[in-house]
């Protein structure tokens, strides 16, 4: 079967809807983010027949560009090409022809240190550097996975601004986070951006594929020769699937597998979503703030604090990162719970005057957000093998994609995207 021949699929990347939501495919792909994207390009390639079902509106998930917030293209999701010298949407974003900007990241060398007084701020890069050795090696041990948190240091005043940073790296505090899953975290400590935004980049990538928006898979009945996929408007049968919908959402049972597939569902369910969140800040005067693409946290002293990020791109914007439990608790008050944290904050970094100079422009709510529930996975103590387990195909045919599945680079939109090209190419290696 050609690409669209069985469900008149249309290319017409501007046309909504363009694929019907019932009918029969090669392969069905659920979720039209990076890994579905991924997947859907490699299996198009590939000659096979298929539809991809988004729940949304708009392709790209967790990757979301918006343009109307100001003169500004605003990344709500994610944001940098982590490990970019090995990034495969660095060539995607060329071939699109999406610039890519190389300025060095404002955390680690650019980072402000206006949290600190002088001299502390080695001291606390030292700490944390004599902390990450402490988890490689336990890591590296044969001892059991553990929280990451029982290698602080027992009194270490650098503990909470630990726990801080790993509600940004992490989306939780490390009393959450196995330590074993943390370890396999690899990153190149290259991390580049894309002026017009990495949800653009991910939304271009999809272009022309044939998504069908609004549709949300419901059920995947695999009791039959043929897979049925059932949506909110159809039934599509396939002879694969690639699953690639957070797990948040699997493990909350939202596709409903028959026969069910527990140990899907428990490995959903022990690599949670950390929550992440942003909030945009327009700022007056912003020359009178420190130089562009640095960094600060808002406190040195607790782990309900958060990174802000001056003048991204050089525009006249503070971007603030809040993670964990002060993300959650924060979003539980929208907009204006954000914007008072961080206007204390940067007051206490920058003098009051700053309070009258910010404005907001958006905040996130990853949590609330439907067809997310949250921000990245991490895995729970003690179980850093589930992301294997979770990607593992059943009977060949339905197989598992997005950043959870990522063995080493989970919780970004690359891992996401390597994760949706394996999937397929297991399908079409075994299609022959
Ligand atoms: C605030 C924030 C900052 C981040 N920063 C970075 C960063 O700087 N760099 C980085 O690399 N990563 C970052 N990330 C993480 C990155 O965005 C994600 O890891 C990646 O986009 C996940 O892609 P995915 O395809 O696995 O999942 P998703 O993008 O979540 O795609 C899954 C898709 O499935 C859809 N779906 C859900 N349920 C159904 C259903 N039943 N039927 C049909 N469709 C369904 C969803 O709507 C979604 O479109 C960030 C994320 C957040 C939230």
């Amino acid at each position: 079967m050609t690409a669209g021949a069985a469900v008149g699929i249309s290319l017409d990347p501007m046309s909504p809807n363009p694929l019907p939501a019932s009918g029969a495919v090669d392969v069905v792909v659920v979720g039209a983010g990076a890994a579905g994207i991924a997947a859907a390009r490699r299996l198009a390639a590939a000659g096979l027949s298929l539809a991809v079902v988004e729940a949304r509106d708009r392709i790209g998930g967790r990757a979301w560009t918006v343009a109307d917030r100001g003169p500004y293209p605003l990344d709500l999701g994610c944001g940098w090409l982590h490990s970019a010298d090995r990034n495969p949407l660095v060539a995607v974003a060329g071939e699109l022809g999406l610039a890519i900007d190389r300025t060095l990241p404002p955390w680690g060398k650019r980072s402000t240190g206006l949290a600190f007084a002088p001299g502390e701020q080695e001291r606390w890069r030292a700490d944390l550097e004599a902390f990450y050795a402490r988890l490689h090696a336990a890591a590296d041990s044969a001892e059991r996975d553990r929280p990451a948190a029982d290698l602080l240091e027992p009194g270490n005043r650098w503990n909470p601004l630990m726990h801080a940073v790993s509600t940004y790296v992490n989306g939780v505090e490390l009393d959450r986070l196995s330590l074993r899953d943390y370890a396999r975290y690899d990153d190149s400590g290259v991390n580049w951006r894309v002026p017009q935004g990495y949800g653009t980049l991910i939304a271009a990538a999809g272009a022309g594929l044939p998504v069908r928006l609004g549709c949300a898979a419901t059920r995947i009945d695999h009791s039959g020769r043929r897979l049925a996929v059932e949506t909110t408007l159809g039934t599509l049968t396939a002879d694969a699937v690639v699953v690639t919908v957070p797990t948040s959402l699997l493990a909350a049972g939202a596709i409903d597998f028959r026969p069910a597939l527990p140990d899907k569902r428990h490995a959903a369910a022990v690599l949670p979503l950390g929550l992440a969140d942003k909030l945009l800040l327009a700022v007056e005067r912003p020359d009178d703030l420190p130089a562009q693409n640095t960094h600060s946290y808002g406190r040195i002293d607790t782990a309900a604090t958060a990174a802000y990020h001056f003048r991204p791109f050089g525009r006249p914007l503070i971007e603030g990162y809040f993670g964990g439990r002060l993300a959650r608790a924060l979003e539980a008050g929208g907009e204006a719970a954000f914007l008072a944290h961080a206007a204390d904050e940067l007051a206490g970094l920058l003098g009051n005057d700053i309070r009258r100079r910010i404005r907001p422009v958006v905040a996130t709510g990853w949590d609330r957000d439907p067809w997310a529930r949250g921000s990245y996975s991490h895995a729970l103590p003690g179980h850093a093998d589930a992301r294997a387990e979770l990607a593992a195909p059943v009977d060949g045919r339905i197989l598992f994609a997005g950043e959870a599945c990522s063995p080493h680079d989970f919780s970004t939109a690359h891992g996401a995207w390597q994760t949706g090209v394996a999937a397929a190419d297991a399908i079409v290696a075994a299609r022959g």
